[in-house]
């Protein structure tokens, strides 16, 4: 039985040094489901930022983390993804009260997979290592991997647990301490997180959570001088902003996870209802509101009709629920200005001469819900093509070539992923190589539980990956080795 918002404890505080700081409240946290003012959270100033980096540090040293024998840090992060299993209830609530997630889906999918994704990197800790490598016969060469130290990450709104879960991982897996900061709209499953990290074990001050928005507390965090490297996930421009701040103020290496604008390339021979099943998960799943949304369907002339058709059928059967219902239904709008810039994009769309298919308008229910929207007959210059709506909009262009189909898919700045729906094999490994994308999906949609896969983007959509090895090896850096005999 779904809790309800009055129901929740919510800790509106700073996590420090394994307890809670409290601080001036001064940020209201809105349910977008129904409007209602949840709690007021602080805003971390530079010198409460300043205390939650001295207490990583500090952390790092008298724990030996980073020394520790690898099997021990995987021992302790086994244990944290074990209470955070647990306590699923308890973090799904945290998280579907103030976020556009579902509390069965958070409790099902995203703490489960989030738990699952903490054991993926524990497991790294005892099992990658540097390099010997070949050098002249009178010294030895090796390469060393060491852990950075204090990484300072900060994550956006749209998927807080998971956010948290590939920030802290791989960090904490390779040896390191984490200054975090959520999202100002959704903070508190990301304390609840920090808050078991203690209890499984893993020394207190080695996870901290500040709270606060981008102005103030994004920008403390990454031009502190304790903190050896950022990594941020969020939008373009706030990445844009964060790599100009950290230019002024010191030179440190970041990774940045950021926005996109998804091409789905559909050719005529594709199994058109698995090619709908994919693009509506592509699109739908949170509203919209997810970096890999594939909002740009690209489909061959000759089929548009028959899956415009479709799509829109499958559109409009959504209905709206209460993120705590009991039964999950569409989800909300993160907030009501968000809502209205969804729906200037769209109207500006229509203005221009785009064919609405279905949707268009927000829900007639409380909260900021917005009805499943497909256009068609778009301008490749349309905003609606170009920016990243972040909502439940799909764009739909036709092509007769696969030269033209490539050309349409190409984003100008962003290269997160595509989506290619095809029957012929070669076509598909053809085009995987033309796509501009850091991920691409053949015949499918979204990731799958191969944690192994790193996700990131090419272009504006980011740099370095999150998952895989590669976001282990991110939170490591490695030293050169000359030893003469
Ligand atoms: P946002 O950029 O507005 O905010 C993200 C986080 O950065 C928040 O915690 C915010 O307080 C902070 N922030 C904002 N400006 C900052 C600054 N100048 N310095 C430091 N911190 C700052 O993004 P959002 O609206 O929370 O999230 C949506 C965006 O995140 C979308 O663009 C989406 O594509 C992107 N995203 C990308 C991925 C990925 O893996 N590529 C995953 C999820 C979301």
């Amino acid at each position: 039985m779904s809790r309800r918002p009055d129901d929740l404890m919510l800790r509106a505080a700073h996590f420090i040094a394994g307890t809670y700081v409290e601080d001036t409240p001064q940020l209201d946290v809105i349910a977008p489901s129904d409007g209602r003012v949840l709690t007021r959270i602080p805003v971390a100033s530079a010198a409460m930022v300043d205390r939650a980096v001295a207490a990583a540090r500090a952390a790092l040293g008298t724990s030996g983390w980073a020394g520790l024998t690898p099997r021990d840090r995987t021992r302790a992060l086994h244990r944290w993804a074990d209470l955070i299993e647990a306590e699923a209830d308890t973090l799904a609530h945290l998280e579907a009260v103030c976020s556009s997630r579902p509390v069965s889906h958070a409790a099902t999918g995203d703490v489960v997979v989030t738990a699952e994704q903490i054991r993926f990197f524990a497991e790294f800790a005892d099992k990658e290592g540097g390099d010997l490598v070949p050098t002249g016969a009178g010294s030895l060469g090796f390469i060393a991997s060491e852990p950075y130290g204090v990484i300072g990450a900060i994550a956006p709104w749209n998927f807080p647990i998971s956010m948290a879960g590939w920030k802290m991982a791989p960090a904490l897996a390779a040896g390191n301490a984490v200054v975090l900061k959520p999202s100002e709209m959704t903070p508190f499953s990301a304390l609840y997180m920090a808050e078991l990290s203690v209890r499984a074990g893993i020394p207190a001050g080695l996870v901290n959570v500040v709270l606060g928005d981008g102005v103030t507390t994004g920008p403390a965090i990454t031009g502190h001088p304790g903190i050896d490297k950022v990594s941020f996930t969020g939008s373009t421009r706030a990445g844009a902003a964060i790599m100009e701040h950290v230019a002024r103020t010191g030179i440190k290496p970041m990774t940045l996870e950021l926005g996109g604008k998804s091409p789905m390339v559909v050719f005529d021979d594709a199994d058109l209802d698995l090619t709908a099943d994919c693009l509506e998960r592509g699109i739908l799943p949170n509203a919209g509101q997810f970096c890999v949304a594939g909002s740009r369907i690209i489909v061959q002339r000759g089929i548009a009709d028959a899956l415009a058709e479709r799509l829109a059928a499958r559109f409009a059967v959504h209905r709206p629920a209460a993120t705590w219902a009991d039964q999950p239904g569409f989800c909300p709008i993160i907030s009501e200005t968000q809502l209205a810039r969804i729906d200037g994009i769209v109207q500006a769309a229509v203005a221009e001469g785009a064919r609405l298919v279905t949707g268009g308008a927000r829900f007639d229910h409380p909260g900021s819900f917005y009805r499943p929207t497909l256009i068609r007959d778009v301008t490749a210059a349309s905003p609606a093509v170009t920016q990243e709506i972040f909502g439940p909009v799909a764009t739909f262009q036709t092509f007769d070539t696969e030269d033209e189909a490539m050309e349409l898919a190409a984003h100008p700045t962003y290269g997160l992923c595509a989506g290619l729906f095809t029957r012929d094999l070669s076509r598909a490994l053809r085009l995987t190589r033309r796509l501009q994308a850091g991920t691409v999906w053949v015949n499918r949609y979204g990731r799958s539980r191969d944690h192994i896969l790193p996700t990131g983007g090419w272009k504006a959509s980011g740099l370095g990956k999150d998952l895989g090895r590669e976001a282990y090896t991110a939170n490591r850096r490695t030293k050169s080795v000359l030893i003469d005999i």
